[in-house]
């Protein structure tokens, strides 16, 4: 695990990467938020991000989180950004206050219910395979429309935009791409249900550039903040 200082470095070099990244586009990088991810890094991790000034952090996996969460003795917002089974789903709505990587109805029914018996709307972004990646989650960009209109029918969810992942080892050109078509579908589903989506959460410490030109306004970074994962 890095150390303070080297974390606070790694934090200024990230948002002179983002500015720049937003500048070569004309976009203004207040647009862009930044998710630091800790999966795999101890709690220090977190705490780092949390004396930096980041109101939340990503993590990939609800037993590790779980665990973080349960020693931490200070706030923060945990998003989750890894893959949700759905017998993990009540866990889930119990630990996070907003969950990126909802890709089935059967996980939106399921999160739906743990979070009405919690009293709680569950926030979400749905996770789009826009890369056409087999070896990723996410529903299928053509699929976005009804998975949209079931989310939107269930109370205790709410929809505030979408999520994707470049596929692996994809040229920046393909992950632009992929970024782009996550772009198209967001603004044509804002068109066709009349609803706001604002979140695009897109782009990773190997391809925030493409992403931030694409429309990005979170980008999720592990290793260019806190070095390579111990696991
Ligand atoms: C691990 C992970 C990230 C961060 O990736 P880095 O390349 O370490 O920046 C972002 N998003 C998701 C979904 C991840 O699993």
């Amino acid at each position: 695990m890095i150390s303070y200082p080297e974390f606070s470095d790694n934090c200024a070099r990230l948002e002179e990467r983002v500015a720049a990244a937003a500048r070569s586009c004309g976009r203004s990088p207040s647009e862009i938020k930044i998710l630091p991810v800790t999966k795999f890094h101890p709690l220090e991790a977190v705490e780092f991000a949390r004396r930096c000034g980041f109101e939340s952090v990503g993590e990939n996996r609800v037993q590790e989180a779980a665990d973080k969460i349960g020693r931490a003795d200070f706030k923060i917002s945990w998003e989750l950004i890894g893959h949700l089974q759905s017998n993990k789903a009540g866990l889930a709505v119990k630990l996070f206050d907003r969950i990126q990587s909802v890709d089935s109805k059967r996980l939106l029914e399921k999160i739906d219910f743990h979070a009405r018996g919690l009293g709680k709307v569950q926030r979400v972004l749905l996770q789009i395979n826009a890369g056409n990646d087999p070896a990723k989650f996410g529903a299928d960009l053509s699929d976005g429309p009804e998975l949209l209109e079931f989310a939107l029918g269930l109370p205790n969810v709410s929809v505030e935009g979408l999520m994707a992942i470049a596929p692996i080892d994809s040229t920046l050109r393909a992950a632009e791409e992929c970024f782009l078509s996550l772009r198209n579908l967001r603004d044509a589903l804002q068109r066709e249900f009349s609803r706001p989506l604002p979140e695009l959460s897109m782009g990773m410490s190997g391809d925030l550039e493409p992403a931030v030109a694409a429309g990005s306004t979170m980008i999720r970074v592990g290793t260019f903040l806190f070095g390579d994962r111990e696991r």
